[in-house]
């Protein structure tokens, strides 16, 4: 899944300066929504220090080079987006490479070879993922932007693809990265959760069953949602927005950002966007290819990957 920085039905709120308050509470007056996606409510449980970072120093520190995990993940997503544009006839596996080639993102690759072992992989899995799937069918969302509003939120994001099976929807969110998704991920997954809630107000249709597909390994972890687990991640995020709320405001009203945002180092920090300029950092900054095929087996760790 990749999140959208663009809001449903509310405008992107700009972090607020240091200094400066986030917004002005008068007597009476209700409280403005926290505009959020579902990763910037992870990043600050991640660790608050890089949530700072990304969302309230200004100017933002300066972001590591680009992650060839990354750039793997967006030209995967985008071949998929790409391939239900086309007319049902057209859907064939001869398209695949076009579709591919088009799009490709080449930032962060060790070399040439690196390079296009990845993009054959990338062929590979969408061959077989999309061999899997009926040509015709038609979901009801392909990176569908849907949102919602709570008491406290305004939250939005980009979904994958969004499926009608029967009469109720079903969250698709594609992993090209790490193996060994479980269930238990597809339960615990905070984004895929606020998505289905947002899916089932936009399309005022059942939304509680989300689905992981990971490519590499042709496998699809799920969980079906109640409404009390989906009321729990929603509960969840709002707590977190008041916990970023309360430290922007302390920032703003002098406190140390540095308290105010902790840094919560541990193992992601050799995957962490600001480790070169994050002196918390644990873990030694991992190079811009190391998440890519053979090369994150040999890590023994697993990034984070859309
Ligand atoms: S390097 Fe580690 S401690 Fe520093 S911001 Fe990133 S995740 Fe947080």
């Amino acid at each position: 899944m990749q999140d959208s920085t663009r809001s449903f039905g509310a405008n992107r709120t700009p972090s607020p300066r240091r200094g400066e308050p986030e917004q002005l509470l008068l007597e009476g007056m209700p409280e403005k929504l926290f505009v959020c996606t579902p990763s910037k409510l992870g990043a600050y449980e991640d660790c608050p220090r890089r949530y700072r970072f990304g969302y309230v120093d200004r100017p933002a520190p300066p972001k590591g080079p680009a992650w060839a995990h990354n750039s793997l993940g967006a030209s995967v997503h985008t071949a998929l987006r790409s391939w239900f544009t086309l007319e049902p006839a057209k859907r064939r596996p001869e398209a695949l490479a076009t579709l591919l080639r088009a799009t490709w993102v080449s930032e962060g690759y060790r070399d040439d070879e690196q390079e296009r072992a990845a993009f054959r992989a990338a062929l590979e899995w969408l061959e077989r993922y999309l061999d899997g799937l009926d040509p015709v069918a038609e979901p009801v969302g392909v990176e569908r932007v849907v949102g919602v509003k709570t008491a406290s939120l305004a939250l939005s994001g980009r979904v994958d693809r969004i499926d009608r099976r029967g009469d109720e929807l079903v969250i698709v969110d594609y992993k090209t990265g790490r193996t060994g998704l479980g269930a238990d991920d597809a339960r615990g997954s905070q984004a895929l959760a606020l998505y289905a809630i947002a899916a089932e107000r936009v399309f005022r249709r059942r939304c509680q069953r989300v689905e992981l597909h990971h490519l590499p390994s042709d496998s699809v972890a799920a969980h079906e949602h109640s409404a009390q687990s989906l009321e729990r991640h929603l509960s969840r995020a709002e707590a977190t927005a008041r916990d970023i709320v309360a430290a922007e405001r302390a920032v703003a009203g002098g406190a140390d950002p540095d308290a105010a945002f902790p840094a919560r180092p541990g193992v992601l920090c050799g995957w962490c966007d600001y480790r070169r300029v994050c002196p918390a950092g644990e873990a030694p900054a991992r190079e811009p290819w190391a998440g890519v095929l053979r090369d994150a087996a040999r890590a023994g760790e697993d990034p984070r990957v859309t």
